[in-house]
């Protein structure tokens, strides 16, 4: 059975923290292809900083690795990007595909949440990957076991990552600081060329 990752999230902008965790979870768990999928709009964030064809363009610069596919089905969705309407659809156009979702571990925590979580659970195989001591590994495993694997299959994995965040290259190029080296070059030189982020 094909092994298809799904990575969703906001990349405004993508980062180097992202790339090393996509080569991370296509090493971990094996996968044949990750879909990377930036949001239309999170249903955890207010708005974002730049265009969506400039979140879709920095995000093609920089996955470049021939396992990964950058799709834009969230944006020509519209609306506020709801994880189950992509799992839908990817169950669509991939019947035979093992489906594994990819999401930070404290999002795990409330993942009971999400809409229609209990559909989502019966349809992938959710990967929390721990990124942080902000919640134990006998926390997540207590979580999952009492709300989540009734549902589905749920693992839990560890990844120390590279400690970047948009938040931070946002900040870092509205007060003019330098960005080399948190940000891939490609998708560096597509913000700086575009003056991205500058007045936001
Ligand atoms: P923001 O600072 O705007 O909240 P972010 O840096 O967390 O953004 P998102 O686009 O929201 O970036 O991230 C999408 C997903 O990428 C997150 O759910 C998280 O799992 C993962 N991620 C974010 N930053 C890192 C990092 N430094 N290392 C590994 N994974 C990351």
């Amino acid at each position: 059975m094909k092994r298809t990752g799904i990575f969703g999230g906001s990349f405004d902008p993508v980062h180097s923290g992202h790339v090393r965790y996509a080569n991370f979870i296509c090493d971990k768990l094996d996968l044949d292809e990750l879909i990377i999928i930036p949001a239309k709009l999170s249903p955890f964030k207010k708005t974002n900083s730049v265009s969506d064809n400039d979140r879709l363009n920095m995000c093609r610069l920089v996955f470049t690795d021939k396992r990964m596919t950058v799709s834009d089905t969230e944006i020509r969705r519209g609306g506020v990007s709801y994880t189950v309407d992509t799992v839908r659809e990817l169950k669509r156009q991939r019947p035979t595909d093992g489906l594994y979702l990819f999401v930070g571990g404290d999002q795990l925590m409330s993942f009971d949440r999400w809409r229609c979580f209990d559909e989502i659970l019966a349809s992938t195989v959710l990967v929390a990957v721990k990124r942080d001591d902000s919640v134990s590994r006998e926390e997540l495993e207590s979580f999952a076991d009492s709300r989540l694997r009734r549902y589905g299959k749920v693992e839990i994995i560890d990844f120390i990552p590279f400690d970047v965040s948009s938040t931070e290259i946002r900040e870092r190029l509205e007060k003019g600081l330098s960005i080399s080296g948190l940000v891939p070059e490609e998708a560096e030189k597509y913000i700086l060329r575009g003056g991205l982020y500058r007045d936001i």
